[in-house]
């Protein structure tokens, strides 16, 4: 799994991928993925005075980390404040409600004390509703929200349109702490951070085993290298190979597919994206856009059927976005990538305790980066020793779905039937 893609981000990377050759022979924690997670969780540990090794099979980038769309969003995907609550307890609810909340300010917070250079923009981020019942909805939604102490706010169809150009729209949520990165030097600079610290980054380590060793834990690379540490934690999203096999089987894998265009003219840049706020609506099979430092477009979609994919879904989200945005000239992919992003069940992040010093967590659902610079430290938090009762992410048993592999198809039929309800909204 040697990450080749080419993709936008590794087409207009600034920063250098870097990583170390001699694995330590032991470390206090050994961090088991090198994306947001892992990298946040290390910077944490390193602050906190703790040796670190990360292990990352690929290269760095090679999961969703290098994969996204790089919008800021601190928020959940499919929950309001008051649906958190219900789930889990008004107490424990609102911890995992400020963390999320917080996430997005986390990220640039992380990115202005390191010095990391990667295109970042808080400049907003926003939800326009498709139809009333959604503009009702979001409403209600930024309410909730003002109550936490965030700044987020209800735009009337007007003001929607004055900040899109989109005149389909009833309104839009504004959160005013989204925004844009740079997804591939952010995490590139995150790894610059952990080295600069004192830990060490390998790329090409998958990790296969972790067994009790004494009062700590032995990890055995599917290079037969080995490496012992008093803590681990597994930060391997969606993967299931080696060591992250029974975690990445608890989440439901979707796959997503990226394209970036030529870049927009001055005038349409300014008719859809004034305040150059990334966008992304509530329709089931839901409609994004945001732009790259030199303008690109950039936007996703999903395949309802896998094969032939790749070529098929960058020509439909191009045409999407000619279409929606009312484009001057039909826009055609200069690029066109894919990854996997993780869902929960509950579409809630959760943290799993895999042995005594041993933690996983995933369940980022989409929202992945705010919410993986939270993760990051809660777990750095466990591995300190912090008790799990106290944390904001709820710990919960490991449980690997029954027929994983068969959940891309489930996605596929819920995919069908979204757009079905979309026409119907319509
Ligand atoms: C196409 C796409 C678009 C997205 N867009 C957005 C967006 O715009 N905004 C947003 O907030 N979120 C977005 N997301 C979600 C977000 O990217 C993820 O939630 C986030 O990157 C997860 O980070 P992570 O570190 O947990 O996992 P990953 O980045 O997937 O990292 C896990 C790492 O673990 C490594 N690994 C796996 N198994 C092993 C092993 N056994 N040994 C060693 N290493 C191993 C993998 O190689 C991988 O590098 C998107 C996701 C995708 C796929």
């Amino acid at each position: 799994m040697n990450h080749t893609q080419d993709t936008l981000w590794t087409r207009t990377a600034r920063l250098p991928a870097e990583s170390d050759t001699a694995l330590p022979q032991a470390v206090d924690v050994a961090i088991i993925g090198g994306g947001f997670t892992g990298m946040t969780a290390a910077r944490e540990l390193l602050i906190a005075g703790r040796s670190v090794a990360v292990l990352e099979a690929g290269k760095i980038g090679a999961g969703a980390s290098g994969m996204n769309a790089g919008f800021v969003v601190p928020n959940f995907a499919k929950a309001d404040p008051n649906a958190v609550r219900a789930k889990l307890g008004t107490e424990r609810g609102n911890a995992l409600l400020r963390l999320v909340g917080d996430g997005a300010n986390a990220v640039f917070r992380t990115i202005e004390e390191d010095g990391i250079s990667c295109d970042a923009r808080q400049t907003g981020w926003l939800n326009p509703a498709y139809g009333a019942a959604s503009a009702e909805m979001l409403k209600a939604r930024a309410a909730l929200w003002r109550e936490l102490g965030r700044p987020v706010s209800f735009l009337d169809a007007d003001q929607t349109h004055q900040q899109t150009g989109m005149d389909i729209y009833a309104g839009a949520l504004l959160d005013e702490e989204g925004g844009t990165i740079h997804p591939l030097d952010y995490l590139r600079g995150l790894g610059q951070s952990v080295r600069r610290r004192g830990g060490t980054v390998h790329e090409g380590q998958c990790v296969e085993k972790v067994i009790r060793d004494g009062a700590g834990w032995r990890l055995t690379m599917r290079s037969g290298a080995t490496l012992t540490a008093a803590k681990v934690l597994l930060c391997t999203n969606a993967f299931t190979i080696g060591a992250a096999s029974r975690m990445g089987r608890s989440a439901v894998p979707l796959r997503v597919y990226q394209i970036a265009t030529t870049p927009a003219d001055p005038a349409t840049v300014k008719r859809i994206a004034p305040d150059g706020r990334p966008v992304g609506d509530t329709r089931q099979n839901l409609f994004t856009y945001r732009l790259d430092r030199d303008n690109r477009l950039i936007s996703g979609g999903m395949a309802a059927i896998p094969f032939g994919a790749f070529d098929r879904l960058g020509r439909a989200v191009a045409d999407r976005l000619s279409k929606e945005l009312d484009l001057p000239q039909a826009v055609t992919p200069e690029v066109v990538w894919t990854g996997v992003a993780a869902m929960t069940p509950d579409f809630l992040p959760r943290l799993h305790q895999l042995g005594e010093g041993w933690f996983g967590g995933i369940g980022c659902n989409g929202r992945g980066i705010a919410m993986t610079a939270q993760l990051g430290r809660v777990l750095a938090h466990a591995a300190l020793g912090e008790s799990l009762d106290h944390l904001p992410i709820p710990v919960r048993p490991l449980r690997p779905l029954p027929f994983h592999q068969f959940t891309p198809i489930v996605a596929s039929a819920a995919l069908i039937q979204a757009r079905l309800k979309d026409k119907l909204a319509k």
